[in-house]
């Protein structure tokens, strides 16, 4: 069965869960409107976090270097 993750996203300075990382990642990217979102996405930092985040699900799965948060 999954189990939702939620980890500090340093994006945003907040708790996020994997679904939202997910989300902001498909706007990122350009897959879905930015409207989902309840932030506005500063594109050129995410381009810059995003991308170097271990938490990244469509870089790479979390490899626990950031910090985890338990549910
Ligand atoms: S990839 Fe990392 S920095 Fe980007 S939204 Fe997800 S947790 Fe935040």
């Amino acid at each position: 069965m999954y189990e939702e993750k939620r980890y500090l996203c340093p994006l945003v300075g907040r708790d996020m869960w994997d679904g939202e990382c997910y989300d902001v990642q498909m706007v990122h990217y350009g897959f879905i409107k930015p409207e989902i979102l309840d932030f506005v996405l500063d594109q050129s930092k995410a381009d810059k976090i995003c991308e170097a985040c271990p938490f990244n699900q469509l870089k790479q799965p979390a490899s626990g270097m950031g910090k985890m948060i338990t549910a």
